[in-house]
């Protein structure tokens, strides 16, 4: 998927990269039992590699333009940073950089950063690394981060905990540099673009809602993670916050945007990730666009 409009809303993907990750171990209240009757499908949409047991997580950005901004929402997993093991630690291509610029956008266009909440997939390529300093990556951009994440996040910091290194490399920067913005969950954009609260995530986590025209999309953030999360909200995903809420959260999101048109704008889903919600008898099923 290149681009696609909302009304006036441009809205386009911006691929960082793949993440397999351990079907089991990121929805560790499932057994395999639970995973069988989903395999065929999935593994058909894309979003499960049956051979290592895997599923599969774009991690990508949104593009969106509105009739006044540039944004973007999420920025991925970001270069040169400590993560972990995997294809996420010390990234060195520049495949996120070069699918910007074949929308036609240079990281100096941006003028807002949305980030739905503060998870390292989610904030990456805030900042780049320069002369051994993290420099912001969007030079021009207001980075509006919820409050009571940024917080949290601080806090666990603090702490010593997990989310200590992003809030360093790719947070905290951004506060230095005078570019952020901390937010209510509820905060206008503009006209055609708002944040709407959806915690349990993380506590301040956000969606963020376009309108234009008559016609709406939401972009999800992590308040779901996979499709197989359509047919079972109440999976939880292994760095839910609070799972209970989290569970609640995906639920209303899923009834609110069942049969409707509007678009669902997901985070982690097999590409294309955007679709609509269909109600099924027991639960919700996902038609990509
Ligand atoms: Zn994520």
């Amino acid at each position: 998927m290149t681009e696609f409009s909302v009304g006036e809303i441009r809205v386009a993907p911006i691929f960082d990269i793949m993440l397999p990750l351990d079907a089991r171990l990121f929805f560790p209240d499932t057994t395999d039992g639970d995973w069988e009757p989903h395999l065929d499908w999935l593994t058909e949409a894309g979003g499960y590699d049956p051979d290592a047991g895997t599923v599969l997580f774009p991690v990508q950005s949104y593009l969106v333009r509105t009739d006044h901004h540039t944004i973007l929402i999420d920025t991925c997993i970001g270069n040169d940073k400590k993560r972990f093991r995997g294809p996420w630690n010390m990234k060195t291509d520049l495949t996120y950089l070069h699918n910007l610029a074949a929308q036609g956008v240079g990281p100096g266009d941006i003028d807002v950063v949305l980030c739905t909440h503060l998870h390292f997939d989610h904030v990456g390529w805030n900042t780049r690394l320069d002369d051994g300093r993290w420099v912001p990556t969007f030079p021009n951009a207001r980075h509006l981060f919820s409050t009571v994440d940024y917080e949290h996040t601080r806090a666990e910091a603090e702490g010593g905990a997990a989310g200590s290194r992003t809030f360093g490399d790719s947070v905290e920067p951004i506060v230095e540099a005078g570019l952020a913005e901390l937010v209510a969950s509820d905060h206008a954009v503009d006209d055609q673009l708002w944040l709407e609260p959806s915690p349990g995530h993380t506590p301040g986590h956000y969606s963020v809602r376009g309108r234009s025209a008559g016609r709406e999309i939401v972009f999800s953030g992590d308040l779901i993670h996979s499709p197989v999360q359509c047919r079972h909200p109440e999976w939880r995903a292994e760095p839910d916050w609070d799972p209970e809420l989290a569970k609640r959260t995906r639920r209303t999101f899923l009834e609110q945007l069942a049969d409707t048109d509007t678009l669902a704008a997901t985070a982690h889903f097999p590409q294309p990730s955007v679709g609509r919600i269909i109600s099924r008898a027991d639960a919700f099923d996902f038609r990509p666009i």
